[in-house]
């Protein structure tokens, strides 16, 4: 396998060539959605950088385990070591069981994903079924030194952590930063710095998810899953670690210290971050009412939105960027990436009724036009996953098509053949773009050949005076909203 991909790695900050632990395959990591509610864009973005790297990977030819999390013991955002459970809280408001939460929203996230046409990882565990493995994790860096129990919580020293190692190796930030910005919070009283971050919390007599420990009856804290479950499927040193730039700290951060403090050194080669999403030039968040779930745009019910849009349509928005730049939803831009995707599609569903009318080798131009869109899609992918420009010249090739059925461009057999290796390839093996418009025109056509086999029946019971049979055809038809007319030649119909 050539060694020519190039990936940028946030930790040294440069694109380096991609070489994996063992000659053929792959072990990567990306952190998964916490599952307290509904999937939403900032999960889309992830989920399709990674999955297009997956692909790309195994096409070209690793076998890749991939890993993705499933944060379901109710994780205590931005690490304010304080806040509630939001599984446990959503679980008694609803009247739930937390796990019938957790399968709630894990359902909808599927259901998402497979609409976004995401493959699935090849392991999705559970926080909450690897308690043992990170419970060991906690009790592997308290033997280290680099963690201290308190009032039955246990906290990650940071301090203490940093005179060995670089506790800011990832985010570039350093400890007196962390400082000034760390607000005073619960638990801070139990903490011997406000840096440092908690690998086991004691629960509150309320919470109800807790699982008993050698320190309290609590639950881990959130970094600590990644890190453990990683060693556990992945081993301790690994490929790829991948996750949204907003992972970076304290998250990711803190995977590391976990990790140095616990083995003695990182186990990850290379870092992966995807930038972030903003709708309408904002930041989305609840609070300000541009928080649209990916349900909601598939049907169009958000006041932001001014149509529904296909999950191929906003994956195909999404990989118009490339996974570092942000992308600013707006219905303008998601209506431009429409009509892109159906341009492309449209070309594609034509090739197979192009006629090949040049002979091979006597046009010098187009035969080599097509053949160095391959080459050149291949160098955009491995220059640290190119998606727009691979689009770029997937138009190209649109282009081409759309000249041949004009009639300007003579194209050989085998130059037809090569574009729709090239679309097969890169716009639905690589970017997994599904051909909706195909399969609507598939199912419109064997639909339409349905009512033409009842109406044709119904003909057959005419013409043998069964007016039974004839008469509940008509009717049935007419009632689901069939306009059915006779003619001397047969019949017609539509749909009213
Ligand atoms: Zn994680």
């Amino acid at each position: 396998m050539d060694n020519n991909l190039f990936i940028y790695n946030t930790l040294s900050r440069k694109k380096e060539i991609f070489t994996p632990l063992l000659e053929n395959r792959v072990g990567m990591y990306v952190c998964g959605p916490t599952v307290y509610g509904d999937p939403h864009l900032g999960h889309a973005r992830p989920a399709i950088t990674f999955d297009v790297l997956f692909r790309y990977l195994t096409h070209r030819g690793y076998k890749v385990r991939y890993v993705r999390n499933i944060t379901d013991v109710g994780h205590l955002v931005n690490d304010a070591d304080a806040g509630e459970d939001k599984i446990a809280k959503k679980a008694k408001l609803e009247n739930l069981e937390p796990m019938e939460v957790v399968q709630y929203y894990l359902n909808r996230y599927h259901k998402a994903m497979e609409a976004l046409n995401v493959l699935p990882p090849s392991i999705e565990p559970h926080a909450s079924g690897h308690i043992i493995e990170q419970i060991q994790l906690v009790k592997d860096i308290l033997d280290k030194g680099f963690a201290y129990e308190s009032a039955g919580s246990v906290y990650f020293d940071v301090p203490k952590y940093n005179k060995q190692h670089n506790y800011g190796v990832l985010s570039g930030r350093n400890i007196e930063d962390m400082l000034n910005t760390t607000r005073e919070l619960e638990g801070q009283d139990e903490k011997h710095n406000p840096v440092d971050f908690a690998l086991w919390k004691k629960a509150s007599p309320e919470h109800i998810m807790r699982w008993s420990s050698p320190w309290s009856d609590g639950f881990p804290g959130w970094h600590l899953e990644c890190t453990a479950m990683s060693k556990k499927y992945l081993g301790a040193e690994f490929d790829i670690h991948g996750g949204g730039m907003d992972l970076i700290f304290p998250h990711h951060e803190c995977e590391i210290a976990q990790s140095v403090a616990s083995t003695g050194h990182e186990g990850v080669r290379y870092w992966m971050h995807n930038n972030m999403i903003t709708v309408n030039g904002q930041k989305m968040g609840k609070s300000l009412g541009n928080f649209i779930n990916l349900a909601q745009f598939f049907d169009g019910k958000h006041e932001l939105l001014t149509q529904s849009y296909t999950p191929m349509t906003i994956r195909f928005f999404i990989l118009q960027a490339h996974y570092r730049s942000t992308v600013d939803f707006s219905n303008e831009a998601l209506q431009a990436a429409e009509k892109g995707l159906s341009r492309l599609l449209e070309a594609y569903n034509r090739i197979d009724s192009l006629p090949p009318t040049g002979v091979a080798g006597t046009d010098p131009q187009s035969p080599a036009d097509i053949q160095s869109l391959f080459a050149k899609s291949e160098e955009a992918m491995n220059d640290d996953l190119n998606t727009p420009i691979v689009i770029s010249y997937l138009f190209e090739a649109a282009r081409i098509i759309n000249s041949a059925a004009a009639g300007q461009m003579p194209l050989t057999a085998g130059d037809i053949q090569k574009l729709k290796d090239l679309f097969n390839l890169y716009l639905f093996d690589i970017l997994g773009i599904k051909n909706e418009q195909k399969a609507e025109n598939a199912s419109y056509e064997a639909f339409e050949k349905a009512i033409d086999l009842l109406l044709n029946l119904r003909m057959q019971a005419k013409q043998n005076k069964d007016w039974a049979t004839s008469d509940k055809i008509r009717n049935e038809l007419t009632a689901l909203g069939f306009e059915i007319k006779d003619t001397k030649d047969g019949f017609e119909w539509k749909m009213a």
